[in-house]
């Protein structure tokens, strides 16, 4: 029988570790050929690195080939075919010589999971310029600098071919963005971006055969060493955090099954796939006059938010519990 992914080809941005290298070595377990991209970022300077994170001035550290090449050749001792490239997402250059030499390598592009991410963890009122912009730079604009070239291969082929063509993205995003988290400003706001850049995407291409999806995965990584530090694997090896729970999902949403699924969000993790809906409006009020005056506005909206708790804000969804099978 053959796989879901026989014959396709893939990029996964940040797959040198964590999440990415979950995804990028589910892709080639299920037949596709992957380009492993990875900066090689040396830390996540989240909190328990802010001084070095500082010294940095916030912004990207030295890069490394290894964690890249360490994947690819994980792929191909599995008899995958994958190569390494080791360039900077957040770079528009780096974005386009990426999906170039997929490409060049493949032939072709048929899949682009964006994952790549680090942390400037810190509270809105104290965080510099610098840690704002390395985390949307990466974030946000990283998944621009992939995107507009995967669509431009795409919509070039769909006119040369004269009907649709076979193209996937996966997009990350975080429940930071639909919880809020009080000290990543940065991050919340990237992966809130990445979220309106998805179904702009989706939208855009949906007539060359393109889909676009994002997920918002949790998983125990570097990134989140010491979030999970207090909820350890359980002793039967099955631990409920792993990345492996989250690259199924990916590997779905690349696959010709998921042809239907597009502009959607999920949230992933430990033995749960679960669908967000789009907001709902709640509560809506109309004036007879041309405009709300403060007063009218004073009247209506002031009782309607006196119940609610000042924590919850409009985004907030349930927290989704960890469901672990057997457990
Ligand atoms: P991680 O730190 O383990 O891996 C991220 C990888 O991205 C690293 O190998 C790093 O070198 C690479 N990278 C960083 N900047 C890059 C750049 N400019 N260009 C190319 N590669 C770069 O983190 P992870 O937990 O695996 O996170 C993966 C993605 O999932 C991120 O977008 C993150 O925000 C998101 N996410 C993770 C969690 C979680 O619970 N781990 C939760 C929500 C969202």
């Amino acid at each position: 029988m053959s796989l879901p992914l026989e014959g396709l080809s893939a990029i996964v941005t940040g797959a040198g570790r964590g999440l990415g290298r979950a995804e990028a070595l589910e892709l080639a377990r299920l037949g596709a050929a992957v380009v492993v991209n990875d900066y090689g970022e040396p830390g996540r300077w989240g909190s328990p690195l802010l001084e070095r994170s500082r010294e940095l001035g916030g912004g990207l550290g030295e890069a490394s080939t290894a964690p890249a090449e360490a994947v690819v050749a994980e792929i191909r001792a599995a008899g995958g075919r994958a190569f390494a490239h080791t360039g900077d997402v957040s770079d528009f250059e780096q974005g386009r010589a990426l999906v170039e030499s997929a490409v060049e390598e493949f032939g072709k592009l048929d899949i682009l999971v964006n994952n790549a991410g680090i942390l400037r963890d810190r509270m809105v009122f104290s965080m510099s310029e610098e840690e704002w912009d390395a985390v949307i730079r990466v974030h946000l604009k990283g998944h621009f600098n992939t995107t507009r070239f995967a669509a431009a291969h795409w919509r070039a082929r769909s006119k040369a071919e004269g009907g649709p063509v076979y193209g996937r993205i996966v997009n990350t995003s975080s429940e930071a963005f639909l919880a809020g988290s009080a000290g990543q400003p940065n991050y919340a706001a990237a992966k809130g971006g990445i979220v309106g850049f998805t179904t702009s995407t989706a939208l855009a291409l949906a007539k060359y055969g393109v889909t676009a999806n994002v997920i918002c995965p949790r998983a125990r990584t570097r990134m989140t060493e010491d979030v999970f530090a207090g909820l350890e694997p359980p002793d039967d090896g099955l631990d409920p955090l792993a990345p492996e729970h989250v690259a199924p999902l990916v590997g779905y949403l690349a696959s010709p099954a998921a042809a239907q699924v597009n502009g959607q969000l999920l949230v992933v993790h430990g033995g749960m796939v679960a669908i967000v809906e789009r907001p709902r409006v709640g509560a809506k009020f109309e004036t007879k006059q041309d405009a709300f005056t403060y007063d009218e506005l004073d009247a209506l909206l002031t009782p309607h938010y006196a119940e609610r708790p000042r924590g919850e804000t409009f985004a907030a969804v349930e927290v989704l519990g960890l469901r672990h099978e057997g457990a």
